[in-house]
Order: C-alpha cells, then sequence, then structure tokens
C-alpha cells in the first residue's frame, strides 16, 4: 500500500541543535548497523523505518559495510526510499560512512581520499541518492594523513555528493585537530559519532569538552549498550537475540557483574515509572552537548518502547548519583 506520513509526526518528537550548526536532529535517531540486512524481509525494516519516520524520526544512519552481506543496508534503504520515502526526501537527514573494510585490497578500507570517494559513489549509487545530508570518516586511520582524509570530506561536499560532514571515534585530540583542519578548508565539522552508554563512559573523559568547545555535535552510538541495557538478558539469551548471534555482541559480555548492574539499573528506572531501555535512552541526552542519541531496534515494539523515552529526560541528582554507582565499566 502505498505510504502516507502521519500528519502528526511533528508533534511530539524534541529537535536538537548539533553543534554550532544551523541543524536540528531528532533527539532519538535509528542506526541500521544489524537487522537491515538481506538475512531479514524487506518487509520487516519497511514496517521500522515507516513507523520511525511517522514517530518523528527524521535522521537515518547508516554506513558502507552495514548488512550482511556487506552494502545490503543501503540496497534496502534505497528500495525503501524508492518505495516510501522518496516524497519525503527533504524531511530526512541520511548518513554514510566509510572507514572499516568494506571491499578486498588496499583502497577498500582506511581514511585515503582514494577509499572514501569511491565508497561514497557507491553508497549514493546503492541509496539511489543524489547526496547524503552527512557523510562521516568511520574511523581515524593512523597510516592516513588527517589532511587527507579530512581534505575527502571537504571534497564530498564541494562536489555536492554530502550536505554535512562528521567524524567517529576519534580520540578527543584527532578531535581537536579535525575540527581545525576542516575550519580551515571552510566545511565546519558538524558532528562526532562515539558509542556512550551506562556501561561505556570514555566520552567523559575530554571529548565532550572538545565538542562543546568547538561547537560540533554529538551523536551517541550504541547507547543500550546492543541491547544490554534493556529487559532483553535479565532472564537469559533469547533465541533471535544479537547475543545469541555471538557477532557484535558476545554472550560472555553478560558476566554476574555485568548483570548486577543491570538489575539495580532495572530497579531505579521501575521507580522512575520507565523501562530501563527509557532511562538508559534518557540518560545519555542528559548532557546538553549531546544532539542526539541513535539507537538500533530488530522490531515495531522496541521501537516505540524507545521513543516513548522522550516522556521523562529529566534525572534528580538522587537519581544521578545513584546511577553512577551502577553505570561504570
Ligand atoms: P543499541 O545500543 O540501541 O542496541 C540495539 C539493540 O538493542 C537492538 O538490536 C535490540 O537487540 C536491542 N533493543 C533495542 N531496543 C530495545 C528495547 N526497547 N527492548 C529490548 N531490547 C531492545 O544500538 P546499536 O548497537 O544497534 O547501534 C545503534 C546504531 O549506532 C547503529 O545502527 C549504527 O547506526 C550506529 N553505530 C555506529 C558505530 C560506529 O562505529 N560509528 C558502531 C555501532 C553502531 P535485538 O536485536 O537482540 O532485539
Amino acid at each position: 500500500m502505498t505510504y502516507i506520513a502521519d500528519p502528526d509526526r511533528y508533534r511530539s518528537m524534541e529537535y536538537r541543535r548539533t553543534g554550532r550548526s544551523g541543524l536540528r536532529l531528532p533527539a532519538v535517531s535509528l542506526g541500521l548497523w544489524h537487522n537491515f540486512g538481506h538475512d531479514r524481509p524487506l518487509d520487516d525494516h519497511r514496517a521500522v523505518v515507516r513507523r520511525a519516520f511517522d514517530l518523528g524520526i527524521t535522521h537515518f544512519d547508516l554506513a558502507n559495510n552495514y548488512g550482511p552481506p556487506y552494502g545490503s543496508a543501503e540496497e534496502n534503504f534505497g528500495r525503501l526510499i524508492a518505495s516510501d520515502l522518496g516524497p519525503y526526501r527533504d524531511e530526512l537527514i541520511i548518513s554514510s560512512k566509510a572507514g572499516y573494510d568494506m571491499w578486498p585490497g588496499p583502497y577498500g578500507v582506511g581514511g585515503s581520499r582514494k577509499y572514501l570517494t569511491a565508497s561514497l559513489d557507491q553508497s549514493l549509487r546503492r541509496m539511489g541518492l543524489e547526496y547524503v545530508d552527512i557523510f562521516y570518516s568511520h574511523r581515524f586511520d593512523p597510516e592516513t594523513p588527517l589532511e587527507e582524509t579530512m581534505g575527502a570530506l571537504d571534497a564530498a561536499v564541494r562536489q555536492g555528493k554530502a550536505l554535512y560532514v562528521g567524524i567517529s571515534s576519534y580520540s578527543p585530540e584527532k578531535t581537536a585537530e579535525a575540527a581545525s583542519l576542516l575550519r580551515q578548508m571552510g566545511t565546519p565539522l558538524l558532528i562526532h559519532q562515539p558509542s556512550y552508554s551506562m556501561l561505556n563512559r570514555w566520552i567523559e573523559d575530554g571529548l565532550l569538552d572538545v565538542l562543546g568547545r568547538e561547537g560540533v555535535g554529538a551523536i551517541t552510538f550504541s547507547p543500550l549498550a546492543q541491547g544490554m541495557l534493556t529487559d532483553r538478558y535479565l532472564n537469559g539469551v533469547p533465541t533471535g537475540s544479537r547475543a545469541s548471534e555471538n557477532t557484535s555482541l558476545r554472550p560472555d559480555w553478560l558476566t554476574e557483574e555485568n548483570l548486577g548492574k543491570i538489575r539495580a539499573l532495572n530497579d531505579i528506572a521501575a521507580r522512575r515509572g520507565q523501562s530501563l531501555a527509557q532511562m538508559a535512552l534518557a540518560w545519555t541526552l542528559r548532557d546538553p552537548r549531546v544532539t542526539s542519541t541513535l539507537i538500533g531496534v530488530s522490531s515495531v515494539r522496541q521501537l516505540e518502547d524507545n521513543v516513548a523515552a522522550l516522556d521523562n529526560l529529566s534525572f534528580s541528582a538522587e537519581e544521578l548519583a545513584e546511577i553512577d554507582k551502577y553505570a561504570t565499566e
């Protein structure tokens, strides 16, 4: 059936300014790393993407190698743009990235101008787009001069293939260098995409300060620690869950120590009248330097549960102090 977006889609989502740019992003954004490859039916992808947009999620995050197989999440998202979201292209912020391994040989990985340029062209073809809104260097490559990697991002903007540029998982020091280089090139660094959750707080140790100072936004990935900060694993490892696949979330991370923290955090969430997932997402958004929190979901139910985090984003000092007892690495 033809998709018509919900006319009320902008009613309840919160949109936050990305650093000192003109761009606002939804407080909750949707990533297509897992669950959007050719291993799952397109109808499942469609249901999640439609519901997300109807809930005011305007930002969809991809990368060249999301799948499996590599590239298939972009292909599937491209199909959904063609069939569903095409008329709404100007209401969407679509991102892609290059940095990790994508194709064989020396030009399919890293931070060279050769790789980033060819990869972005491939991503655009797979998604059937003329441009992406944000193009990222997916990781710092110590073997490529930073000038070259940032030069490739700047060129993508000048060629009209990207509107903004971002970096992901760069250290505070390399982030400051990247921001300075890009500023000199005339293409400001829009955003940094780091991992961040109650079980992974590295960005509090310098990165957020750099981002605040440089006027760069932050979009935090894996805010649910890939599902550990939900009720998913409270009673074992369910079939079909990410931990059961033993790929990016290893079941041996579900140690008694971690489960103890997760249960304690779950109790705090219950007292706030929230699910653990909702509290975990609200917690990542408590710092105003965080623009958006970037979730993954395997069902519409999870998506709805997560977006409802926005119903209660405030924390008392006592709640934060209690969370700090368990929110440790
Ligand atoms: P999350 O921490 O949000 O984990 C998502 C997983 O948690 C889901 O697949 C699901 O697991 C489970 N889950 C989500 N909501 C609920 C819920 N309400 N109740 C129970 N379980 C739930 O994020 P991801 O690790 O998926 O990362 C999000 C996005 O961040 C990616 O899609 C990608 O866009 C980006 N990312 C970027 C990286 C980078 O290097 N820049 C690296 C990693 C991610 P299940 O599948 O078991 O149901």
